[in-house]
């Protein structure tokens, strides 16, 4: 099979020449440019888990992508039964500013899991190697380097525990470049750092435009109710999403407007917390509030593009593509005045940023009451993603990145 034939003509993936009525054909035709002089590298993407969360969804249009430019990438993903991930999933949550109890034997354990995935994955011929976030992070002691190794963090780094960052670093400091999400996570380190936004795939299931037939389609598929107007979030059951805090939000917020809540969640493969989260919620089921874990990305995209208000109310967020994809859509987004919401979302103008329960009532309340409100910050937020957070803007810097380590 000829392999640049097949995935040129390969849909649904999107090609890059589809961004050029979103892009302009001058911004498409400098990454083409930029893609031919680095058609020799071979990549390779190392992650944790195909399914379920951020990194698997942009590496899903980003890895594809850079195939279509004309670079030869992969996407590699360890493997580790569930106490591997109960270890890095403790990580995750230390990075994001909790405690954890770093005994020898997790290290022990988390670095042995990780050489048997060395010993399985054969990255000796690749010579670019970009590894996402702690999980695989070990991998880099055990391989004799071809190209530069590049560790790219997705989590929020706005406060990450002392005692695991001092452990973490020294192999973090092994890899050529790192790559963080904002340029407030850059960390003090000796290894060079980038900032690199992750974006979203406007032609993908999630994101594509749907017809209101569809939409509905969906939504009755679920018995969702749509008499009233729908507040909703989506996301991974994690306590860093405050779940418990949407529906808090939403409790006031009904005091004063009738309004329907869809909690969707899914439970990444990576992450042994969220069943436990999930099962936390479901008293809260009732009438007028839908908990919901499904995996069904269409439904996503339904809920994301019907919501009278998509909450992100995170305590914590890397970047949060949720908000992205809920911005695209056109939606009006409350947001968490944390992390990467921030970086997406711009006050007044193109969603809320909220600091409290109360707030995000109060916002609530006030976007279902005033439709204009929300159709103004709406297309304010979809200029937003169009000028900033589409994938061509990922590869592009990634193309600036790697372009970076040839001279
Ligand atoms: N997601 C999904 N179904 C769900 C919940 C989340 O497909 O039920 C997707 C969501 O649309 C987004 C990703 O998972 O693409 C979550 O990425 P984000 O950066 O918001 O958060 P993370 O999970 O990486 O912390």
């Amino acid at each position: 099979i000829d392999k640049t034939v097949s995935a040129r003509d390969a849909r649904p993936t999107a090609q890059l020449d589809d961004y050029a009525d979103l892009l302009g054909r001058r911004h498409i035709d400098r990454i083409y440019r930029k893609a031919a002089d680095l058609s020799h590298l071979h990549v390779a993407h190392v992650s944790s888990t195909f399914y379920g969360g951020g990194v698997a969804e942009l590496l899903d249009g980003l890895s594809l992508l850079m195939n279509h430019v004309g670079i030869t990438t992969g996407w590699r993903v360890i493997q580790g039964a569930p106490d591997f991930f109960s270890i890095t999933k403790k990580m995750h949550n230390a990075l994001q500013g909790g405690s954890i109890n770093l005994t020898d034997l997790k290290k022990q354990h988390y670095e042995d899991i990780v050489y048997k995935n060395a010993l399985r994955n054969h990255l000796d011929h690749h010579n670019m190697v970009v590894v996402h976030d702690p999980q695989p992070l070990p991998l880099v002691q055990h391989y004799h380097r071809k190209g530069p190794w590049i560790w790219q963090c997705h989590v929020d780094l706005t406060a990450p525990n002392v005692e695991l960052w001092a452990y973490l670093r020294s192999f973090i400091e092994q890899y050529d470049g790192v790559v963080v999400s904002l340029d407030e996570y850059q960390q003090p380190l000796e290894t060079p750092q980038r900032t690199i936004p992750p974006a979203i795939d406007p032609f993908s299931i999630k994101n594509k435009e749907l017809s209101t037939q569809e939409v509905n389609e969906r939504l009755a598929h679920y018995d969702i109710p749509t008499d009233l107007p729908l507040v909703v979030q989506v996301s991974r059951f994690d306590r860093w999403k405050d779940p418990e805090g949407v529906i808090e939000a939403f409790k006031l917020a009904t005091k004063e407007i009738d309004a329907t809540l869809v909690l969707l969640g899914n439970v990444a493969t990576d992450d042994p917390e969220g069943k436990e989260v999930y099962e936390s919620l479901l008293d809260e089921q009732g009438e007028r509030i839908y908990i919901l874990s499904v995996e069904d990305t269409a439904l996503v995209n339904a809920l994301q593009r019907r919501a009278a208000v998509v909450l992100q109310k995170s305590l914590r967020e890397g970047f949060g593509l949720t908000v992205t994809e809920a911005m695209w859509k056109g939606s009006a987004v409350i947001g968490g005045n944390v992390g990467g919401i921030r970086r997406q979302i711009e006050d007044g103008k193109t969603g809320f940023l909220v600091d409290s329960v109360e707030e995000a009532a109060e916002r609530i309340v006030q976007l279902v009451r005033d439709p204009d409100l929300r159709e103004r910050l709406g297309q304010a937020a979809r200029t937003t993603v169009r000028d900033r957070f589409l994938l061509p803007h990922m590869l592009e810097r990634y193309l600036d990145l790697f372009a970076g380590f040839e001279t």
